[in-house]
């Protein structure tokens, strides 16, 4: 199979033969002759399968062959709505990379950024706009956007929009656009909500589905440690010098979480780590996945929601430093490593407490993940009686005497600075 069989123009094949796209991948074979016929489409796949191209190279090709009769400024005639930033920007590059010879033009807005250049961009004129929900409405209600010449609509991650919190914007913004258009939506699950949501938006959609999960989980070897959550971070720096790891991405169910392992690592250990959060500014999370990307770093430390969409080939190891309570998170985890053919290595931690999400995670995959026995930080459970005692029974406190800083020195020196054996050069 080959793009040009499916109907896809010259600019576009130019474009996508210069990327080295050979083949489309099953979601762009299933998906792209659909939406070059004009039909609306529920697409149920995730990221990691070729879905951006799958949507992008259509809209692309009909905006080429349709040029609007436009009086000097371009209108939106192609809206891609997505749950975040980093999507959001990697979907306008996307856009940038397959439409080179179309002479069509794109831009993305996303909240937590001045919205100045963005606006300066609008008021240029785009054909399409990628944008996450809330800068989106935003925008609208400012006046910068009209969503009035709008033909294609994508919802991209549905099921993340939800869990998000994001479905009233998604409907507030659905009310701007015409209801001649054709529409796509994408989920990676199809919780009944979800559903809903895809009837209220889609005419008599065409549906492909994709399922990578089963292929990527039995493509990533996977083991699970167990471990008391006070040490873990133990664990993950026993790992990092005995694993040969090259490129990571640790997932940590909290930013402060996030943090704490990037601290705990610079502490005790000269390993680079980077955290990327909600928290962090858009440019320190852009800088943090570029140094990791071209592996400057090679510790990177992400809660789900920031990871999302990460697009990094080679990562060599998935570390759960906690488990997800949502086993699809799991999968949507793990399938960073094993990307475009190779292999990956996911390893968790699992507390006492996270028992249950590991039985939850194994019925998900149809699997049990093998445990790693022999390692220096096995779980005990907690000893009753040598539980604290209530503060009212504990003995009272010996008043330590001040050490100075050369004391404290010299007593540690076996936990200062050593090298990093796994560390990519
Ligand atoms: P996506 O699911 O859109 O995030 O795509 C995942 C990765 O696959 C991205 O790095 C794309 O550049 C790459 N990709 C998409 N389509 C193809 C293709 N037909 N051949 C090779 N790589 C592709």
């Amino acid at each position: 199979m080959t793009f040009k069989l499916l109907g896809v123009i010259d600019p576009i094949l130019k474009a996508l033969a210069a990327e080295g796209y050979s083949t489309p991948t099953p979601i762009q074979q299933q998906s792209i002759p659909i939406l070059l016929k004009g039909k609306d489409l529920l697409g149920c796949a995730q990221t990691g399968t070729g879905k951006t191209a799958a949507f992008a190279v259509p809209i692309l090709q009909h905006l080429y062959l349709n040029p609007p009769h436009h009086d000097g400024r371009r209108k939106i005639r192609a809206l891609v709505i997505t749950p975040t930033r980093e999507l959001a920007i990697q979907i306008a590059e996307s856009f940038t990379v397959y439409g080179k010879f179309t002479g069509i033009k794109n831009t993305v807005v996303f909240g937590g950024v001045k919205q100045n250049p963005q606006t300066d961009a609008l008021k240029r004129g785009v054909d399409i706009l990628v944008a996450t929900p809330g800068r989106l409405l935003d925008l609208i209600d400012q006046g910068f956007i009209s969503l009035k010449d709008v033909k294609y609509s994508v919802l991209d991650e549905a099921d993340r929009m939800l869990d998000m919190g994001f479905i009233h914007d998604i409907r507030k913004i659905i009310a701007h656009l015409p209801a001649q258009r054709q529409s796509l939506f994408f989920s990676a699950t199809m919780p009944p909500e979800i559903v809903a949501l895809s009837r209220q938006i889609l005419g008599n959609p065409e549906k492909v589905s994709v399922t990578p999960e089963q292929t990527t989980a039995e493509k990533v070897e996977q083991a699970v440690y167990f471990v008391n959550k006070k040490k873990k971070p133990d664990l993950l720096m026993h790992l990092l010098k005995t694993e040969p790891v090259y490129s990571v991405l640790v997932f940590s169910r909290t930013k402060y979480g996030a943090d704490k392992i990037v601290k705990f690592l610079s502490k005790k250990t000269d390993i680079d780590a980077n955290a990327i959060h909600g928290n962090k500014s858009q440019g320190a999370r852009q800088k943090a996945l570029g140094d990791f990307k071209n592996g400057r770093t090679s510790i990177l430390i992400a809660t789900d929601i920031a990871a999302r969409g990460i697009d990094v080939e080679e990562i060599s190891h998935v570390i759960n430093y906690d488990l997800p309570n949502i086993p699809e998170t799991y999968i949507h985890r793990i399938g960073r490593t094993g990307r475009a053919g190779a292999s990956g290595i996911a390893l968790s931690f699992c507390d006492g407490e996270e028992r249950p999400f590991l039985k939850d995670i194994e019925k998900l995959i149809g699997k049990k993940i093998p445990v790693v026995e022999e390692h220096p930080f096995p779980y005990v459970e907690a000893d009753p009686a040598a539980e604290k005692p209530k503060k009212e029974e504990r003995p009272p406190r010996k008043k330590r005497k001040p050490k100075s800083a050369f004391a404290w020195r010299n007593e540690n020196k076996s936990i200062q600075k050593k090298s990093f054996p796994g560390k990519r050069r």
